[in-house]
């Protein structure tokens, strides 16, 4: 993050959003003029607060955006037009930048195993005043380090660990209390707190709406063996995005589920929260990347699973793409399958695909990879010294679109060889 703050950007990203909307220059237009051999990081801010907008729209309840997946200021800008209010923190650095950047906003510190430290500035410094636990030692140091309770406005949720599940990227391992356990911390809780929660989370780009069904049963069973009433059921995030060859259901599938089987618990008094993150920022962001080597069908690429594409490596998802020469293809090339590589010299660094590309793609073209405003840019590292790269602001659509809450499936690439036959 303190890379991305500190490296040189073109001029869009200090505009103002409501300038930004309308006046920022288009993904071709900068890779003809800029030519960038570093990775290009190109966000879409309106992609963005729309998709935001929409959420808190649909959702039936408050709306946390999980800083976590993209915390970029221009990201979290876009966010806040949107119309989020709540940001769902897990470090002190996410605390202090998203409390810098909106002194008005509800910050929920929602890891369950925090530094002493990061919880007595969140509270004392940041005005946060909502914590997760899921164990009775970190009931303990969350009322030693704020030294707060109920007569404070403390906030405390439980995190109810879940079963493993259908998830693409299971999160179910690491934490979460027993459903027994849970029970005895929202207990242990009570007293202390102005607001008592339960919350989960089904795993990251979970593609079942029955996944919250079964998770908010089981929420109620351990509020029901608690017996103590709570203010919050928090569904986590984990809704899913398109990628290519992945239709979700629409996102109206997921809401209209976890309303029904929220009220089947008829908890008096309970609201719903929520803290999405891929779901509002994937399709925001892409990355330019140039082809720095072609042997056969693999591709060498100025940037790889050390840089922004991390998620196309072992998790192996793909994403679209589309070859940007801005001279113009030549006559019209049929497609073939490509494998890409990055620059580092692990071989690790490999990311299989197939990602399908005009079949003459050359050293020297470009390409842009989509749907990567979701864990992409903020997952890049120095490894190797490949840690350079650009951040520009840009009005194009994402290259999958979910129109309305209905996936359309359109890939952009279409649209692109139109323009560029009518301009050759
Ligand atoms: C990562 C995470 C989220 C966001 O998950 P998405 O899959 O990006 O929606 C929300 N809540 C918690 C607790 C998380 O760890």
């Amino acid at each position: 993050m303190s890379l991305l703050r500190t490296r040189a950007a073109v001029a869009p990203l200090r505009r103002r959003l409501d300038d930004a909307l309308t006046a920022l220059p288009a993904v071709d237009a900068l890779v003809a003029v800029e030519r960038p051999e570093e990775p290009m990081h190109c966000l879409r801010p309106a992609a963005i607060a729309e998709a935001a907008s929409g959420f808190v729209a649909g959702f039936p309840g408050e709306v946390l955006y999980a800083v976590k997946c993209n915390p970029e200021p221009a990201v979290l800008r876009a966010i806040w037009a949107g119309g989020v209010r709540h940001f769902d923190c897990a470090s002190a650095n996410e605390v202090a930048l998203v409390r810098s950047m909106f002194p008005e906003a509800g910050i929920h510190f929602m890891h369950p195993i925090k530094a002493r430290g990061a919880i007595r500035t969140a509270w004392g410094e940041h005005g946060v005043q909502d914590f997760v636990l899921d164990s009775a030692a970190e009931l303990d140091k969350i009322l030693a380090e704020t030294g707060a309770g109920a007569a404070e406005g403390l906030g405390l949720f439980i995190r109810l660990g879940l079963p493993k599940g259908t998830a693409m990227l299971d999160l179910s391992g690491k934490f979460g209390a027993e459903p027994e356990e849970a029970a005895e911390l929202l207990r242990a809780a009570r007293p202390h707190a102005a607001r008592l929660g339960l919350c989960f989370h089904v795993g990251s780009q979970m593609m079942d709406p029955l996944a919250w069904r079964q998770a908010m049963a089981l929420a109620g069973e351990v509020i029901e063996a608690a017996g103590v009433p709570v203010e919050v059921v928090d569904v986590g995030g984990g809704f899913p995005v398109a990628y290519p060859g992945i239709e979700p259901p629409p996102l109206g599938a997921f809401f209209a589920e976890i309303e029904a089987s929220f009220e089947a618990l008829d908890l008096p008094g309970a609201v719903l929260w929520a803290e999405p993150g891929r779901a509002l920022v994937a399709g925001g962001g892409s990355v330019v990347v140039q082809v720095q080597g072609r042997r056969g069908r693999d591709l060498y690429l100025n940037d790889g699973v050390y840089g922004a594409l991390s998620d196309a490596g072992v998790p192996g998802f793909t994403f679209p793409v589309r070859l940007i020469r801005p001279e113009g293809p030549r006559a019209s090339v049929p497609e073939e399958d490509f494998v890409f590589f990055g620059p580092t010299c692990d071989s690790a660094d490999r990311m299989k695909g197939p990602f399908p590309l005009p079949a003459d793609v050359r050293e020297g073209d470009w390409i842009e990879i989509g749907q990567l405003g979701a864990y992409g840019a903020c997952l890049r590292t120095a490894f190797n010294g490949f840690d350079r790269a650009r951040l520009v602001e840009v009005r194009d659509r994402p290259m999958l679109e979910c129109d309305r809450h209905r996936w359309n499936g359109r890939r952009r690439e279409s649209h692109d060889r139109t323009k560029l036959r009518q301009a050759a």
